[in-house]
């Protein structure tokens, strides 16, 4: 299968820091970060996908799988037209996709994935006051609710968790969440450098 993304995984519960991350790996060339929330969040929310996101979002479900993978990959083949993503140059850093094990079935046409990126954090405290934090910052209503953050706990725990094991041990990095947002992006980094060594000729 040739024409699969070359990617890694960022994977964790909600406020592990997996936004935080790939957004700061997006900056460097080489890499190119998708995170499927932004995706979503960046619909018009008066169409019938935005409804149907706002709708699950709000109660701290998952959007149907079939909606999230269609969606996800119209978004990845305009970034790829575009040009803003280059397949050949980039590593490809998804965030917050596959979310189930139905997800990453389906998308092992799509996705050669190199390394998954275990953000781990046992604080739950200190992950639900990031959120708490993020719902005033970016205005997100699924945040702000304490209700709607312990079913999203829940539903990464049931439907998220055991992605790990649909993918071989060998891949699973397990890094350490707890921590400055620089001093998780060292560990990150000491993952995702030799990924980009090995897989791609980059030009000094
Ligand atoms: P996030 O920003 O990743 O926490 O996502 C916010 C919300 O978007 C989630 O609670 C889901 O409702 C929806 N969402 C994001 N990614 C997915 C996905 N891969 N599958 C289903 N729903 C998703």
């Amino acid at each position: 299968m040739p024409d699969r993304y070359k990617s890694v995984l960022l994977f964790g519960a909600p406020g592990a820091g997996k936004g935080t991350q790939g957004k700061i790996l997006g900056r460097i060339p080489g890499f190119f970060h998708l995170a499927c929330g932004d995706v979503f969040r960046s619909l018009d929310m008066t169409s019938e996908l935005g409804k149907e996101f706002l709708n699950y979002s709000s109660r701290g479900e998952l959007v149907p799988d079939e909606l999230t993978v269609q969606m996800w990959k119209q978004n990845m083949h305009a970034q790829t037209v575009l040009s803003l993503f280059k397949p050949k140059q980039d590593l490809l850093v998804l965030d917050g996709i596959p979310r189930n094990v139905a997800q990453a079935q389906a998308l092992t046409k799509s996705l050669d994935v190199l390394r998954v990126i275990h953000l781990r954090c046992t604080d739950e405290n200190a992950m639900m006051l990031r959120m708490r934090r993020r719902a005033l910052k970016e205005n997100r209503i699924d945040d702000a609710d304490e209700r709607v953050i312990r079913n999203r706990f829940d539903v990464y725990h049931a439907e998220t968790y055991p992605v790990l094991e649909f993918y071989p041990k060998s891949i699973i990095a397990e890094i350490d969440a707890m921590g400055s947002p620089a001093q998780v992006f060292q560990r990150v980094l000491e993952v995702v450098v030799p990924v980009q060594d090995a897989h791609f000729n980059r030009p000094a």
